[in-house]
């Protein structure tokens, strides 16, 4: 872009911005030394997660309103799964305090997450098919998914689109 300036290794960058669709608002948030913090302990955090053989608990009661909308929860179950807990626990039978909304499990399908960048989903037949550089990463039938969620730089071809639709 003329008259830009591109950063690179050693370019300080003191900020960065959020951009809110919905009220067309940038936001300006500096990257300051407490900030920089709290996202290495998140990293950190993230990193000892995944490395665990289960899953961690859901959200509790005072966070569960971001359960709403939120991809994973016929998977996570959260309210019936801390139920569960709570019984394990030796807790009360009886629903504990929070309860607002019980999700029963889908048999419509999994969710299928694009993660990997570069890549390029097609539709071949009834399947779904992630590739990139030529191989095959994925290939997924497409009545086993109800829902795809892309996280990366993924292309999906136009076929794939209207099937998705
Ligand atoms: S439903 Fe989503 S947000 Fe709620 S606990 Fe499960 S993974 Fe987290």
């Amino acid at each position: 872009m003329r008259g830009s300036r591109v950063g690179g290794p050693g370019c300080p960058v003191p900020h960065g911005v959020l951009f809110y669709a919905g009220t067309r608002e940038r936001v300006q948030v500096p990257f300051d030394e407490a900030l920089r913090a709290k996202t290495l302990a998140a990293i950190e955090q993230v990193r000892a997660l995944s490395a665990r053989d289960a899953p961690p608990e859901p959200l509790p009661a005072e966070l569960r309103h971001r359960c709403h909308g939120c991809s994973l929860a016929t998977i996570c179950l959260p309210e019936e799964t801390l139920y569960q807990i709570s019984g394990a626990a030796g807790g009360t039978a009886s629903a504990p305090a929070g309860i607002t909304r019980v999700i029963p499990q889908s048999d419509e399908g999994a969710v299928l997450y694009l993660l990997e960048p570069g890549s390029h989903v097609g539709k071949r037949s009834e399947h779904l098919i992630v590739r990139k550089d030529g191989q095959e990463l994925n290939r997924v039938p497409l009545h086993a998914v109800r829902q795809v969620v892309v996280l990366s730089s993924v292309q999906i071809s136009t076929q794939a689109l209207e099937t998705l639709g």
